[in-house]
């Protein structure tokens, strides 16, 4: 099921009141954390991120043909490794297996290319399943079966798979479904992989194709740079949350998804953070912040990124409705166009 079918952010959150209150959360901590203008290559590193991508090996467009979704995957797989070379950064790419099985033979090629040097496979489940709808056996299946391809290849490049992430970061709607499913991840030897940044890729994607489809590059500009302008909001954003929940600035985990539109930004992404003064770390890397030492214990319907789970845990009170929303005319796109 692609992710824009099932509204998980932490949007969703603030309609069962589960936060409220409280300070602007990015006036508060704004000030503390603002950096100068980075001075040159040399200058310190203010802030890390470690770059997650979901969906692996392609998001492809439900209404396009094989033969389209399996050139669009191959162009935007060579894009975006192309781009995280140039830079030299990190990544832990999310691979569901179904999705390299729709790609036929093309498919484990596409995954090997994560499998070297800094890129690094992990398990997103067989399908994009929603745990909310299944047992926790039905559950197990997905991960051991989602290791149909990346468990081989992984073993081959002398790896082992490290991190497993819920698809819509749903990792249990009851707390005896959370325990379960969080041993049943310990279990097989996973780590449960954190996410602290949402920008709402998949909601710009799903105008992105719709534009695609037809043909509308002028659109297409549009919305590229509505998608930019969220992300740079977003990305402050959760990073003051997370300073404030948890007292003091740590490693960013950003989600982001292999599909048409990242595909063509991430440079304009990767920017932004360098910007900011952001160093790119590995997952493994970030994880092993303190912070991450404990996975949050809270059991929900939906998938609020950590910062708001930390928050809940610890009963900070935080404006959920502080968070910038995806502009309307994006959500609404496909419906009116
Ligand atoms: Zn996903």
């Amino acid at each position: 099921m692609p992710p824009f079918l099932i509204r998980f952010s932490s949007r969703a959150l603030r309609a069962f009141g589960l936060l409220f209150l409280v300070l602007p959360i990015a006036e508060a901590c704004a000030s503390e954390y603002r950096q100068p203008a980075l001075g040159g290559p040399d200058a310190p590193a203010l802030h890390a991120v470690a770059m997650t991508f979901d969906d692996l090996p392609y998001v492809m467009a439900p209404g396009a043909s094989p033969q389209a979704n399996r050139a669009a995957a191959l162009s935007a797989n060579a894009a975006i490794l192309d781009t995280l070379r140039r830079h030299a950064i990190p990544v832990t790419a999310f691979v569901n297996e179904d999705k390299v099985q729709a790609l036929g033979a093309e498919g484990p090629r596409l995954v090997q290319r994560w499998n070297e040097g800094a890129f690094v496979l992990a398990n997103h489940g067989f399908h994009h399943f929603d745990s909310n709808t299944l047992t926790p056996v039905q559950v197990e299946r997905e991960i051991t079966q989602g290791e149909a391809t990346i468990g081989p290849l992984a073993h081959q490049a002398g790896r082992t798979l490290t991190f497993f992430r819920f698809p819509y970061n749903h990792v249990g709607d009851t707390e005896a479904k959370r325990l379960a499913l969080s041993d049943i991840v310990h279990r097989h030897g996973y780590r449960l992989a954190a996410t602290t940044i949402d920008v709402e890729d998949y909601l710009f994607n799903d105008a992105y194709e719709c534009a695609f489809a037809h043909a509308r590059s002028d659109a297409m500009g549009k919305i590229e740079r509505a998608y930019l302008d969220y992300v740079r909001v977003e990305i402050p954003y959760y990073r003051a949350l997370d300073t404030r929940v948890m007292g003091r600035e740590i490693p960013s985990i950003m989600l982001l998804h292999s599909n048409r539109l990242n595909a063509v930004v991430l440079p304009a992404i990767i920017d932004i953070f360098r910007k900011d003064g952001t160093r790119f770390i590995t997952l493994e890397e970030a994880q092993a912040d303190p912070a991450y030492a404990i996975e949050p214990r809270m059991a929900t319907v939906y998938g609020p990124m950590w910062g708001y789970r930390w928050a809940r845990e610890r009963h900070i009170a935080v404006n959920g409705a502080l968070e910038p929303e995806a502009p309307a005319w994006i959500r609404g796109y496909c419906k009116t166009n």
